[in-house]
């Protein structure tokens, strides 16, 4: 690779380390303790222009790749930090940018990336359907220039804090398709200003992620707020797959680095039967292995990521990056707590705050399970399970 190239990604990731010094671990204590938004965090992320380092810079972003992408949120994760704030706006942006009209991107991409507008929710799941997505219910009928929406949604993250939502509803009914992957569309709604009755209802979480139930009755949409064709939302939604995989890669290998450093410091400094902790292999060797296994995961990722940036098919590593960053965090949550001992329980040190929030990489947004299946059924040419 031209070192021009890895100059400017070592630039990009000691900015982000700098930005990030001004919130410090308490700051996203309290931001964790109270469930608040990390308002100032996600201004300042966006003043940086790194939240729209996707959006091409004829729309105003930093047109940068997926590898300088997963480096922002690597980096915001490694500080202490929780990208999943924020994440999504870099990923659902793709759909737009990708299938929305020339009409539609002029329209929101330059007011997103001056974070004039913010698009980060993503409404998918449904209590009914959940990872088989093709079984989704809730209904967009067409009426004239408009479409009626009707149904549920469920984990819709940060639906309150976001001006515009990505949806995906049926515009065919399930049976009547010889294709499972059509009869599905995109919608862009304008929260700020909806016609009918939507209602956003915050669930009660593990994580501080701003998660909520949305019930929609009659919600009127403008044709014009579709994306692409009517029928064609799934593959559009899948062609988004990638990318996100690899940014939560990326994410998890930035959560699994500071715990490593967490736990190799705390195990140098905590004397216990008059030595260091970390002399003791049943403490320190953990450590290493949690550490080895994180590096090789950092691989994966990479290697998807130029894959990616190269526009190659990436679909085998992109799902492996996320099944072995996503568990090599875990593996390092754990053995961070255990080197902690109690102390890992106490708010104050940060490891229980950050432990809950690794945990949630393995499970969504997509399942280590459904990650598996992939590998094994795509890759691997096995039987289908679904
Ligand atoms: C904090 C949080 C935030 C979220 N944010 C969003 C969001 O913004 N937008 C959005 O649309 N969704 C969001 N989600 C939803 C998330 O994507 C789903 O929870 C996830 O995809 C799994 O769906 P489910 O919970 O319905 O599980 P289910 O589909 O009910 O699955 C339950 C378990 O069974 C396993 N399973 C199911 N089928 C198979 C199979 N064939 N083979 C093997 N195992 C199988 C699954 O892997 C899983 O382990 C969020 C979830 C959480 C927890």
């Amino acid at each position: 690779m031209e070192s021009s190239v890895q100059e400017d990604r070592q630039a990009i990731r000691q900015a982000v380390r700098e930005l990030c010094q001004d919130f410090p671990s308490a700051y996203w204590r309290d931001i964790d303790k109270h469930e608040k938004y990390p308002q100032e965090f996600v201004n300042a992320l966006t003043a940086s222009e790194y939240l729209a380092a996707l959006i091409p810079e004829e729309y105003g972003g930093a047109g940068l790749g997926i590898t300088e992408a997963g480096i922002i949120l690597e980096e915001i994760n490694h500080s202490g930090g929780n990208s999943g704030a924020c994440h999504a706006q870099m990923y659902t942006m793709g759909t737009l940018l990708r299938h929305g009209s020339d009409e539609q991107k002029r329209r929101y991409l330059p007011a997103i990336a001056k974070g004039e507008l913010r698009l980060q929710a993503f409404a998918v799941t449904e209590p009914n359907a959940g990872s088989e997505t093709t079984r989704i219910e809730t209904r967009a009928v067409r009426k004239g220039d408009r479409y009626i929406i009707n149904g549920q949604k469920i984990f819709i993250s940060r639906a309150k804090q976001s001006d515009l939502m990505l949806l995906l509803a049926r515009t065919t009914p399930y049976e009547e398709l010889t294709d499972k992957t059509q009869g599905l569309s995109v919608f862009l709604v304008d929260m700020r200003n909806v016609k009918g009755n939507m209602q956003i209802d915050p669930l009660d979480m593990m994580v501080n992620h701003h998660t909520n139930t949305i019930f929609l009755e009659d919600v009127e949409i403008p044709v014009e707020n579709r994306i692409g064709e009517e029928g064609k939302g799934f593959r559009y939604i899948i062609d988004g797959w990638n990318v996100e995989r690899v940014l939560v890669a990326s994410e998890a290998i930035g959560d699994g680095h500071w715990f490593i450093e967490r736990a190799s410091s705390y195990a140098r400094d905590r004397i216990v039967f008059g030595r260091p902790i970390g002399a003791n292999q049943g403490i320190q060797f953990p450590i290493a292995q949690a550490y080895a296994h994180i590096e090789a995961a950092n691989l994966m990722r990479f290697d998807a990521a130029a894959k990616f940036d190269r526009k190659e098919k990436c679909g085998a590593e992109a799902n492996m990056a996320k099944l072995l960053a996503s568990e090599a965090a875990w593996e390092a949550a754990n053995v961070c707590l255990n080197t902690y001992g109690g102390y890992g329980f106490a708010r104050d040190y940060d490891v229980e705050r950050k432990f809950r929030e690794t945990r949630l990489l393995t499970v969504a947004p997509v399942s280590n399970n459904l990650v598996l299946a992939f590998l094994g059924q795509n890759v691997l040419g096995m039987p289908k399970s679904y």
